[in-house]
């Protein structure tokens, strides 16, 4: 985790926003209903918005979300961008990770 970002997840303000919206959502995943212990930030922090209190502590912002929701959540947003076209201006296919 960069510096910018773990000094905004260890703080106090955080740790009470994140357990008062997964206590809100009875930690349960808003995607398929598993147990959630993630608060996933819908707009991604930057160090732009870390200061952005709209932002990263906005219950708008928030989505709870289980290991695995969050996982391909995240994974999503890496495949698009792998997305490409190719030369008759087809879309090719995203790169195969083994992981
Ligand atoms: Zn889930
Ligand atoms: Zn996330």
């Amino acid at each position: 985790m960069k510096a910018w970002a773990s000094r905004f997840y260890m703080s106090a303000a955080w740790k009470k926003t994140r357990d008062a919206y997964l206590t809100s959502q009875d930690y349960i995943c808003e995607r398929c209903g598993e147990p959630a212990k993630i608060a996933h930030h819908k707009i991604c922090l930057t160090k732009g918005n870390i200061d952005d209190t709209g932002i990263t502590l906005c219950w708008d912002n928030l989505e709870a979300l289980c290991q695995d929701c969050h996982n391909k959540e995240h994974h999503k947003q890496e495949r698009e961008l792998r997305y490409g076209f190719n030369a008759d201006g087809r879309i090719t296919p995203p790169i195969q990770e083994n992981s």
